[in-house]
């Protein structure tokens, strides 16, 4: 049963395009079950009714021109109930509708399942035989699992179709992510792949055969240098014999084998990097189908070698392309570097397939003030290349090839939008002081953009939040104690006299060094921030004495630690950092000169710290919530999913109670709190945790004068009302709408067109 499953995937997956896929699927699936007719029927919600897209059993006429309604049929049935159905007599159910032009008379036992994707049906598959009979459990355990299998292959080429339709008949195709840095952007799609691989490669032909022979050439000319320098590098560290692994992968690259193939393909006008899809797709089916496992195992080098050509193949391409002056960045994972190569002043906005709004990379983009979606699934990347496209990254929509009308309604947005932003930043010198004259500390989270931190500290109480792991993440090894010293020297100079707290390494999760690998199931939950630091304590003392001695004669900076959970975290820690001052005074060259022990503090954001706060005030000069961490871990949902990004709720009933219970236990045990996640960023994030009692919130430059501007015209007052209000709800969904409610009565109205709208605030 595995093995035909696995094998009707692959097969469908080989297939060059949607139409020879489908009718690949129904006959291999009909002959795969014994049955008469397969058929598979696509949503069409531009006219609410069901197209036969592909059968084997009916009439083939009727494939691309038989519709029926939403509400139709038995197969109707199926889409609106979600659920299969198995009949033994189809023709006698009362939803049964007959359609003479599929000529499905003479069927009787009907089976069919919906084939869902992220909760939307996209389709229908349906099986038929003459002989009536209800289908065993098997067969329709079988129907449903090729279902789910094929859901995101169809929902990839549901989309292919529609930019097909795009091309011909100028239509606008939408997109649906979820926002994750506000904004509009207007512009042309630019299409970056790191981890390139063969199914990435949607197939494409180009007239200009001689440039892709070249293009060939010059990836393989590239490959074979790089095998050369591989060889060699190696050639000292294992035996002869295994290095003459390589020798055999030069000669693959001989133009006699592979070359000759992909040469052929090309040929038939296909560009470089389909023919070599082409290629290594069939050689690598070649030789999997061998018994003999040796060479079975072939198909492993050949896919290696092709995917080394391949990046060759894509990053020659590149490097000629130029980027767009609007650009729109799109990317199957973003990461800080690609953000990085594209120059500021062509950045318009940033789509990344995979992750999600709150992912790291995703609170760089917040940072910049770039707008992002992210969390488009199963988009062909490459179609997107150099489309002209609108990004709406308050509502999370992409608008590829859009109409003029649409362009014209955008230019506007965007002008008011421009209008919204002199405002705020109109005041940026102004102090955060409510209406009722309460003193609010805004601070910055900084240190993830490294590039651009150039700001001066008139604008801000200092830094809440110092992500000290992006410096190391963007090295190629660990940092040496002085190199740190020199780099957090500059920092807390850049802001004095005003405080910076400095977190101590928080790497894991998805912050991975390249040369400290850690390689774990479930990441977020695994070796992460202070427990690496307590495993490495050498490179905690490096980090915590660099952090001291810079500190020496200026005197603002707080240490702080991530990811705390246990009281004995804590203790070892300290006792760490004793240490250090203790090793430090006694290597200083003065000895009248005392180290002052820095303050400590923690960070809130692994649940169990909330119990242990009486304990841990008598231990610690601060604490600062993690709100990013603490929703994720008290709604177990990871950050970076995006499946599950709707799910990643920070106006959460649970959380605000467990945020304003924070407050409550800090001012009871007189403990100094904040916050830096990314909540106090958003205006009603701040308005609600001002009314708790929060007064020092740090976050993300972009955000810092629209916070401010916002609460210098409320008062605390009437916060506290609202978060009463919240307190109360059983549900997100409501919060949301008593808060949109409350912006509306304060005149917040235009602040509106927001993120948490697309949430499904009505
Ligand atoms: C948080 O978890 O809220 C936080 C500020 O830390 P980070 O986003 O770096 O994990
Ligand atoms: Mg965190």
């Amino acid at each position: 049963m595995l093995a035909t499953l696995r094998s009707i995937a692959e097969s469908v997956a080989q297939q060059s395009d949607l139409q020879s896929a489908l009718n690949c699927f129904v006959t291999m699936v009909k002959d795969a079950m014994h049955t008469e007719c397969c058929s598979v029927y696509f949503a069409d919600y531009s006219q609410d009714n069901f197209i036969l897209m592909a059968t084997d059993g009916l009439n083939p006429e009727a494939i691309g021109k038989f519709r029926m309604g939403f509400t139709e049929g038995l197969v109707g049935l199926v889409a609106q109930r979600e659920e299969p159905i198995n009949v033994a007599h189809a023709q006698s159910h009362p939803r049964f509708k007959l359609s003479p032009e599929v000529n499905e008379e003479g069927y009787n036992a009907f089976l069919s399942v919906p084939v869902v994707h992220q909760r939307k049906v996209l389709g229908v598959i349906v099986v038929q035989q003459k002989v009536a009979r209800v289908f065993s459990h098997d067969e329709e355990s079988f129907l449903i699992t090729l279902s789910a299998q094929l859901a995101s292959q169809l929902a990839n080429t549901e989309i292919q179709t529609l930019l097909q339709q795009d091309a011909s008949s100028h239509r606008t195709s939408v997109l649906k992510g979820v926002s994750s840095a506000p904004g509009i952007a207007l512009g042309d799609g630019y299409v970056v792949l790191p981890h390139i691989d063969f199914t990435s490669i949607e197939p494409q032909h180009s007239d200009n055969i001689q440039q892709q022979i070249q293009l060939f050439h010059q990836a393989v000319a590239a490959t074979r240098q790089e095998f050369h320098i591989l060889a060699k590098t190696l050639s000292d560290d294992i035996p002869k014999e295994a290095v003459a692994v390589f020798e055999v992968y030069q000669q693959l690259l001989d133009a006699k084998s592979l070359g000759k193939q992909v040469e052929s393909e090309i040929q038939q006008g296909w560009n470089a990097k389909t023919a070599l899809k082409l290629v290594i797709e069939k050689l690598v089916a070649q030789f999997d189908m061998m018994s003999d496992p040796y060479i079975k195992e072939r198909a492993i080098d050949v896919n290696d070698i092709g995917l080394r050509v391949l990046q060759h193949l894509v990053s020659t391409e590149q490097a000629v392309k130029h980027y767009p002056d609007n650009t729109i960045l799109i990317a199957h994972t973003l990461t800080p570097t690609m953000l990085a190569q594209v120059p500021k002043e062509k950045l318009k906005g940033v789509v990344s397939v995979h992750g999600s709004a709150n992912s790291h990379a995703s609170i760089l983009t917040r940072a910049m003030g770039v707008p992002a979606i992210w969390g488009i699934e199963d988009i062909p990347l490459l179609q997107f290349d150099g489309k002209s496209m609108i990004m709406d990254a308050y509502s999370g929509r992409l608008y590829i090839s859009p109409s003029q009308m649409l362009v014209n309604e955008y230019v506007e947005i965007k002008r008011k939008d421009n209008i919204l932003h002199d405002k705020f930043e109109a005041e940026h010198d102004l102090p955060p002081i409510t209406l009722d004259g309460e003193r609010i500390n805004l601070l910055l989270n900084a240190g993830l953009d490294l590039s651009t931190e150039t700001l001066s500290a008139s604008y801000c109480d200092g830094v809440g939040l110092y992500r000290t792991e992006s410096w190391f993440m963007q090295k190629g090894q660990f940092p040496t104690q002085s190199e740190q010293e020199v780099w957090y020297r500059e920092v807390l100079s850049r802001y004095h006299p005003e405080p910076v707290v400095m977190r101590t390494l928080d790497i894991g999760g998805d912050k991975i060094l390249d040369y400290f690998d850690i390689k774990e199931e479930n990441p977020f939950l695994g070796w992460r921030g202070i427990r690496v630091s307590l495993d490495h304590p050498e490179l905690f003392l490096d980090q915590i004495k660099a952090m001291i001695k810079a500190n020496a004669g200026l005197g603002n900076l707080q240490i702080m630690l991530p990811m705390v959970g246990h009281s004995e975290e804590i203790d070892e820690a300290m006792a760490l950092i004793e240490q250090a001052c203790f090793e430090l005074q006694d290597e200083w060259a003065d000895p009248f000169y005392t180290i002052d022990r820095p303050e400590i503090g923690v960070m809130l954001e692994v649940p169990s710290s909330v119990y242990l706060l009486p304990e841990w005030s008598k231990k610690i000069d601060f604490c600062s919530v993690g709100s990013n961490d603490l929703t994720q871990y008290l709604l177990a949902v990871d950050r970076t999913n995006a499946q599950v990004a709707d799910l990643f709720d920070p106006y959460h009933p649970s959380v605000l109670r467990v945020l304003n219970q924070i407050a409550q236990q800090c001012e009871l045990h007189e403990l100094p709190f904040s916050l830096c996640g990314e909540l106090g960023g958003e205006p009603e994030g701040a308005i609600l945790l001002i009314a708790m009692g929060y007064r020092r919130l740090s976050m993300n430059i972009s955000s810092l004068n629209k916070v401010k501007w916002v609460l210098r015209r409320l008062r605390v007052t009437n916060m506290e009302a609202l978060l009463e209000n919240c307190l109360a709800q059983p549900s997100s969904k409501q919060v949301r709408r008593i808060i949109k409610e409350f912006m509306i009565e304060h005149h917040f109205a235009e602040l509106l067109y927001t993120s948490h709208q697309a949430k499904g605030a009505s």
